[in-house]
């Protein structure tokens, strides 16, 4: 939660189970958590006053008792190839930032979990601002509902992953809260099938997150062996490969749902034809595509993109072994929007 002297909850920070829980804590019926719930996702409400189903004491006594927050576009660069990168300010002055990738008619919606991240990939650019604190579940809800209302309703955001800045499994229960928020049909009821978590590999989380919620699973690999990966992810001396991909075959899925694994391809580290194979056998137990992000490269990352040729001569190792295997191009790195280019300058 951020730093506040200000008690009073944020009702937008509570799913339905827990504002139904609150509003009767104060002696009133649950239908009208029903109803406060209704109204706190729709756009444009952002005061009490406008919730007039309510009786007047009743709006009355939430203005006393409550806050509703929302987040406000700090600013907005627009790609050369239309992806459209978002900076909100924080109520404590923090930045953050979510990245929509249009895509057809397809619109991705990738967003942020934590101020910074603790976890020190070595080629992540967020990496380099280190932790400063948790995203409550209003902020991380937030980032859709304002880029929602920035695009107008008729361009629907279809799918939203948490790849933005963080880790999200390490500040899950404020991700869970705002996954009941994005998934509730009186919130903004996304489809489990349309949210993908990403996750560097917190093992014991990935157990806890399966328990609760259905979402698709995005795995950052990068390495196919713990000695690269324990240079490339200090999360792996933690939970070594071999952990985290039993966390991974545990992972219920449904009949046709696959896990995502996501490789960095670095110039000269994980990306010669041996590193290919390795990675073919690792992930044989798995039901899982793979997708190769070739490096983005940055002044303050000491890795190199590989050459083309590099890029295809792996790919087709995978694709020979039976993988579905994608090449991610890089999207917005005009406007470091790409993946692992996120690391907010201006505030925090
Ligand atoms: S890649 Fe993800 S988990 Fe790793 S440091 Fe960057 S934001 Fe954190």
């Amino acid at each position: 939660m951020p730093p506040s002297s200000d008690p009073l909850p944020d009702l937008r920070n509570f799913s339905r189970q827990q504002l139904t829980d609150w509003v009767t804590s104060l002696g009133q019926p649950a239908f009208r958590a029903k109803q406060i719930f209704t109204w706190l996702y729709r756009p444009g409400i952002i005061d009490f006053s406008q919730m007039t189903n309510l009786s007047k004491d009743l709006r009355g006594k939430l203005h006393d008792l409550a806050l509703l927050t929302d987040l406000a576009i700090e600013t907005s660069e627009l790609s050369q190839d239309g992806t459209k990168k978002y900076a909100f300010a924080l109520a404590d002055d923090a930045i953050i930032e979510s990245v929509l990738i249009p895509d057809g008619k397809r619109r991705t919606l990738c967003i942020s979990s934590q101020v910074g991240c603790a976890m020190g990939c070595a080629f992540c650019l967020t990496a380099t601002m280190g932790f400063k604190r948790n995203l409550t579940p209003a902020e991380i809800v937030g980032q859709v509902r304002a880029v929602q209302s920035d695009l107008g309703e008729e361009q629907r955001i279809n799918n939203i992953v948490y790849m933005g800045m963080g880790e999200p499994l390490a500040n899950l229960d404020n991700v869970i809260t705002s996954l009941d928020i994005l998934g509730d049909e009186l919130g903004l009821a996304y489809s489990a099938k349309r949210i993908t978590m990403s996750t560097c590999g917190l093992a014991p989380q990935i157990n806890k997150l399966a328990g609760k919620v259905k979402v698709n699973l995005a795995v950052s690999l990068h390495a196919a062996n713990d000695i690269i990966r324990d240079q490339l992810m200090p999360v792996n001396k933690k939970y070594p490969i071999a952990e985290l991909l039993t966390a991974c075959q545990e992972f219920p899925l449904d009949k046709r749902q696959k896990i995502t694994f996501e490789y960095i391809l670095l110039a000269g580290i994980n990306d010669g034809v041996e590193d290919a194979r390795a990675l073919a056998k690792l992930l044989r137990p798995l039901s899982c595509k793979i997708n190769l992000l070739p490096c983005n490269e940055a002044p303050e990352i000491p890795f190199r993109k590989p050459k083309e040729a590099t890029v295809l001569a792996f790919q087709d190792i995978l694709k020979w072994a039976g993988y579905t295997v994608l090449i991610r191009s890089s999207r917005g790195d005009d406007i470091s929007a790409a993946c692992g280019q996120l690391a907010a300058k201006k505030k925090s």
